[in-house]
C-alpha cells in the first residue's frame, strides 16, 4: 500500500475505533446501565464526541488528506491508487468538510443538550408529561437550525440533516417519493380494513426462554456467526455494530405477546447480517463501512417482513413454532398465522405497525420534523398538530401523548432527519427483493425447506461487500438496474395485501 494512502488509512482507523466506542457507550446506556450512571454517561459522550471531532479535523488528518487530494477541488493527487482508493479518498475529503463546518464547541454542546433531553424524555414518556420535555426538544430544535446553517445546503436546511444519515438525499426527492407513496398507502390501508382476520391467539402466555431459544437459533441459520455477536434484552429493541465481528442486538420479550420478539430478533439480526457482511479487513476506510441508515434499514426490513412474513417462510417455520408452542399453536393452521401476523391495522404506534400502515407514520414524522427545521412549527403545538395528523392518515389519533407524540426517541435523542430512512428502507428493500427473486426462482422452495443462507449470500454480494463504495441510490441502481422509487414497493404491498 502506498504510503501516503497508509497514513490517511491509520489516521482514520484510530477515529473509527473511538467511534467504536460511542457505539459501546450506547449500548450500554440502552441495555446494562444502571439508572443513576446517566450523568458520568452524559459527560463520557460529551468528552468522547469532542475528542472523535478533534481527529477528524485535526492538522495532521488535513496533512494527510492534502497529500492525495487537493481538499477544495477534490482533484486526486497521488496517480498511484487504485479506483477504490481514490473512492475512499474522496468520501474521507467530503466528511473532512463536513467535520470541520461544525465547531467543537457546538459538538459537544449537542451531545451534552441531548443526552440529558433523551433522559428526560424517559420519565416525561413515563409521566405522558409534554410540558416537562417542551423546553428541552426546544433546545434540541435550535441546535438543529443552526447544525443545518453551519453545514450548509443548496435548497433546504433539512437536506443537510438527512445527508447526515442518507448521503445526497434531498427534501425534493423525498417529497417526490413520499406524496404517491402516502396516497397509495391510505387506499390501502382503508382497502385492508375489511379484513378482520383474527389474531388473538398470537396473545396469551409464551414462555420467554423459548421465544428467545428460537430468536437465537434462527439467527444462526440467517447466517451470523457465533463468536460475533450478542443478543441482550432492551425496552427498544437495537443493533449496535461496535464492529463486524463484535455485533450488539437487542430483542425485546413479553410473555403475553408472542409475534414481536420473532419479527424484532429477525429485524435486528437483518440489520447485523449487514455489518458482519462488511469487510473486517477494510475496517477504518470508507469501503468498511455502511452505505446509509436507509440502505441498513432495507437490510433489516428485508429478513422481518419481505421474507419473516412470507409464505414460503412461514411454510418452513411455522411448524417448529407449533412444536415450540403446542397448547397455543399447535390448532392453529398456517393460513390463520399468516393471515394474523399480517394484519393490516392502523396503530398509534409506530414500531407495532404493520408494513402497510409503517409508512403513514414515518411520513408523519418527516413532515412534523420538516416544519421544525423549517420554523413554520412551534414545539407547543407538537401534540396537536400530530394528533390532527394522526386522524388524517391513520383514522385515528391518541388520548395520551405518551402513545402519541412522546413516542419515539429520536427527537430528544437530536436525531432529525432520521425518520425517512425507514420508509427508503422499505424502497430499496422491495427493488432488492425483486432482483433476489429473479437470480433465484426457485426461493420460495428453498424457503420453504428452511433454507436461508443464499439470501446472505445474495445480499452479501450485491449489497454489504461494498461498503460506501458506492453513494445509497448509485447502490440500489447498480444492484437492482432500477433508479430508486416508490412503484416496487407499492407493487409488493398491492399484489401482496389485495389477493
Ligand atoms: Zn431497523
Amino acid at each position: 500500500m502506498n504510503s501516503n494512502f497508509k497514513k490517511l488509512f491509520d489516521l482514520n482507523k484510530s477515529n473509527q475505533t473511538f467511534e467504536s466506542l460511542e457505539r459501546l457507550l450506547f449500548w450500554d446506556q440502552e441495555t446494562m446501565m444502571p439508572k443513576n450512571g446517566i450523568n458520568i454517561k452524559t459527560l463520557q459522550k460529551k468528552e468522547l464526541a469532542s475528542l472523535i471531532h478533534s481527529k477528524k479535523t485535526s492538522k495532521e488528518y488535513k496533512e494527510a488528506l492534502l497529500k492525495l487530494i487537493d481538499i477544495d477541488s477534490g482533484q486526486i493527487l497521488d496517480k498511484d491508487l487504485d479506483i477504490d482508493q481514490k473512492r475512499c479518498v474522496e468520501v474521507m475529503r467530503s466528511d473532512y468538510q463536513k467535520a470541520v463546518k461544525l465547531p467543537n464547541s457546538f459538538v459537544s454542546k449537542m451531545a451534552e443538550v441531548s443526552s440529558e433531553a433523551t433522559h428526560t424524555w424517559i420519565e416525561a414518556k413515563e409521566k405522558n408529561d409534554f410540558a416537562m420535555l417542551e423546553p428541552h426538544l426546544q433546545s434540541v430544535i435550535d441546535l438543529m437550525r443552526e447544525k443545518a446553517d453551519h453545514l450548509g445546503y443548496e435548497d433546504h436546511p433539512y437536506d443537510a440533516l438527512v445527508n447526515e444519515y442518507e448521503p445526497h438525499m434531498t427534501v425534493k426527492t423525498l417529497d417526490n417519493l413520499f406524496n404517491p407513496l402516502k396516497e397509495s398507502l391510505s387506499n390501502l390501508t382503508k382497502k385492508c380494513a375489511k379484513n378482520r382476520a383474527d389474531d388473538s391467539f398470537l396473545y396469551g402466555v409464551f414462555d420467554t426462554d423459548t421465544q428467545l431459544e428460537i430468536g437465537k437459533k434462527l439467527l444462526l441459520e440467517m447466517g451470523l456467526e457465533e463468536g460475533n455477536y450478542r443478543l441482550d434484552l432492551s425496552a427498544h429493541p437495537f443493533c449496535m455494530p461496535v464492529h463486524a465481528n463484535d455485533l450488539r442486538l437487542t430483542t425485546r420479550i413479553e410473555d403475553s405477546s408472542f409475534h414481536q420478539c420473532l419479527s424484532a430478533t429477525m429485524h435486528e439480526g437483518g440489520h447485523a447480517l449487514y455489518e458482519q457482511g462488511i469487510l473486517a479487513d477494510q475496517f477504518g476506510l470508507p469501503i468498511g463501512q455502511n452505505a446509509s441508515i436507509g440502505v441498513h434499514e432495507s437490510q433489516s426490513k428485508f429478513w422481518e417482513t419481505f421474507i419473516g412474513q412470507s409464505l414460503p417462510f412461514l411454510k418452513g417455520f411455522y411448524p417448529k413454532l407449533q412444536s415450540a408452542f403446542p397448547k397455543q399453536l399447535g390448532n392453529t393452521p398456517l393460513s390463520d398465522y399468516y393471515e394474523a401476523v399480517n394484519l393490516v391495522q392502523p396503530s398509534l404506534i409506530r414500531i407495532h405497525a404493520d408494513e402497510v400502515t409503517y409508512g403513514l407514520h414515518v411520513i408523519l414524522r418527516y413532515e412534523i420534523e420538516k416544519a421544525f427545521v423549517e420554523g413554520k412549527m412551534k414545539v407547543k403545538d407538537l401534540p396537536e398538530v400530530w394528533n390532527e395528523k394522526m386522524e388524517k392518515y391513520l383514522g385515528m389519533s391518541p388520548h395520551t401523548n405518551r402513545e402519541g407524540c412522546l413516542q419515539d426517541i429520536h427527537w430528544p435523542s437530536a436525531h432529525f432527519g432520521y425518520f425517512p430512512t425507514y420508509a427508503l428502507g422499505n424502497l430499496y428493500a422491495a427493488q432488492l427483493f425483486n432482483e433476489m427473486k429473479t437470480d433465484h426462482p426457485d426461493y420460495e422452495l428453498k424457503l420453504e425447506n428452511c433454507e436461508y443462507l443464499f439470501i446472505k449470500k445474495w445480499l452479501e454480494e450485491k449489497v454489504h461487500q461494498h461498503g460506501r463504495r458506492y453513494d445509497p441510490q448509485d447502490l440500489i441502481e447498480k444492484a437492482t438496474g432500477k433508479k430508486l422509487s416508490s412503484d416496487a414497493f407499492t407493487k409488493y404491498l398491492e399484489s401482496k395485501y389485495t389477493k
